[in-house]
């Protein structure tokens, strides 16, 4: 008589972003397994309008299944300028990465990208309105998982994808938390056509530069997909002040801010900025406060959960944004904090967090190997751009004591050069199924 199977893993997976969506759908094709997904929300709905999706991002989707739903505008010329006078700083265009055209970055809506993974995940593993309030390791085996609504769950592998505010690093890493950092963005999507007779704006991916922050313009949309009238368009516009002079009450997560807030940052901008700035109708900016944390050691616990996404890389507090009591030197990173890549990150974890308990199981090893392989191969990756983020700072530190007779324009050269570049292909070229496969090759497994 066949032996009959062992009782399906419970996989416990908290919070339905851009990790948890992506984590659903990589564990749920692993054999044997039980997913259950619990999202404190009331409905999935993105917002924070438009995201990035570059070489590593794609990777990741193709593997998840997901790619071919993710259409957006192509960043063909990417410009660079001073936010004060509008003049031309750098200029790059995406063929000069030598890619096929379709790992080019785009810029996409979020709401895009959550319904192309939503689509790949199977039907009814999803359960709203669930916000984790504890978890507990259990003696007896499992995690014991309790929810705001006074229900309650075991799992015998939690994956902690609750974003930057994750209750399961609260719980697994107790003591750790996280402070604002002193950026603040403010994010909005707009009719395109409300905004394309301002010169220079629409026609390219721009960043405008000013000595506290920038100014970003975007389109969002695949022109082949939708009628001219509906292509809509980004402004995420950045702020940086000492996070020690705030005296608001801080939120990581969109609350609604008025147009004389936001435009109240940029009045140095040059013309054509705020004239953009002033299309916005009342009430659709959304302000995000950003957060960071001590940088964590391990990326699991308890040999029994897994962080991943925004939950697993707390970036560093003061390392994540620039601010100087300098005026000249106060030019918001925007290659800092999660690189522009935290949804890639998040994707890249759960897929190799599926392939790690795969192979572990497929070798007859417990999940506590698993989950070592995942911390293995995530945990350096994610110390690389925790030095990385050191070295920049250090090199703030050092422009800071020599820039006393620099210029602004002059920073502002120096900071637009050092963006991207062959210094970040191991993030922005990573390509994931490429870095499974040589850790396989490292242990001689097929
Ligand atoms: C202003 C801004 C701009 C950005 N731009 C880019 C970009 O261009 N490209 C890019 O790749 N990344 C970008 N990022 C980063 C990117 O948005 C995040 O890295 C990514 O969303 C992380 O995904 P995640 O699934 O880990 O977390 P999140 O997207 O934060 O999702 C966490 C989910 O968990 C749920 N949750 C939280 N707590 C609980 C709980 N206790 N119980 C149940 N559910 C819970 C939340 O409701 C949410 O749905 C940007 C971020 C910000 C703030």
């Amino acid at each position: 008589m066949p032996s009959a199977l062992p009782p399906p893993l419970r996989i416990a997976i908290i919070g339905g972003g851009p990790g948890g969506l992506g984590a659903a759908i990589a564990l749920s094709s692993l054999p044997n397994v039980s997913v259950s997904l619990f999202e404190q929300a009331h409905e999935l709905r993105e917002i924070g309008a438009g995201i990035r999706i570059g070489f590593n991002c794609w990777k990741a989707l193709e593997l998840l299944g997901a790619a071919n739903g993710v259409r957006g505008h192509v960043k063909e010329q990417i410009l660079h300028r001073n936010g004060l006078t509008g003049e031309l700083v750098r200029s790059y265009s995406a063929s000069d990465l030598s890619l096929p055209h379709k790992y080019f970055a785009q810029r996409v809506r979020r709401t895009r990208l959550q319904s192309a993974l939503l689509a790949e995940v199977p039907k009814d593993i999803i359960q709203l309105k669930k916000r984790l309030v504890s978890l507990e390791d259990l003696d007896s085996g499992g995690v014991y998982l309790v929810f705001e609504d006074g229900t309650a769950a075991t799992a015998d592998l939690v994956v902690g994808g609750d974003g930057i505010r994750s209750v399961v690093r609260e719980h697994t890493f107790p003591g750790h938390a996280i402070k604002f950092i002193g950026t603040t963005i403010w994010r909005v999507l707009i009719p395109l056509s409300s905004i394309s007779h301002i010169p220079d704006i629409s026609s390219s991916t721009a960043w405008w530069h000013g000595p506290s922050g920038h100014v970003y313009f975007s389109r969002v949309d695949d022109p082949s997909e939708n009628a001219a009238g509906e292509h809509m368009f980004e402004i995420a516009c950045r702020n940086v002040i000492d996070p020690s002079t705030s005296t608001e009450k801080r939120f990581s997560w969109g609350i609604p801010a008025t147009n004389e807030k936001v435009e109240s940052h940029f009045k140095d901008y040059d013309p054509r900025v705020r004239k953009a700035l002033a299309q916005v109708p009342e009430g659709l900016w959304k302000e995000f406060s950003a957060f960071a944390g001590p940088r964590l050691e391990t990326v699991t616990a308890w040999d029994k959960v897994a962080l991943i996404g925004d939950a697993s890389h707390p970036l560093s507090g003061n390392t994540s944004s620039s601010h100087s009591p300098n005026p000249k030197l106060a030019i918001s990173c925007s290659n800092t904090g999660a690189f522009g890549s935290g949804a890639a990150f998040a994707l890249e974890d759960a897929w190799i967090l599926a392939q790690s308990l795969s192979y572990a199981r497929s070798n007859d090893k417990p999940v506590s190997d698993g989950l070592r392989i995942f911390d293995s191969i995530r945990s350096p990756y994610y110390r690389r751009m925790y030095e990385h983020l050191d070295q920049q700072k250090k090199a703030m530190v050092e422009a800071k004591t020599s820039s006393a007779d620099r210029s602004f324009q002059e920073v502002l050269n120096a900071k637009v050069g050092s963006f991207g570049g062959e210094n970040l292909k191991w993030v922005y070229g990573n390509n994931i199924e490429e870095v499974w496969r040589e850790y396989l090759e490292s242990v001689g497994g097929e």
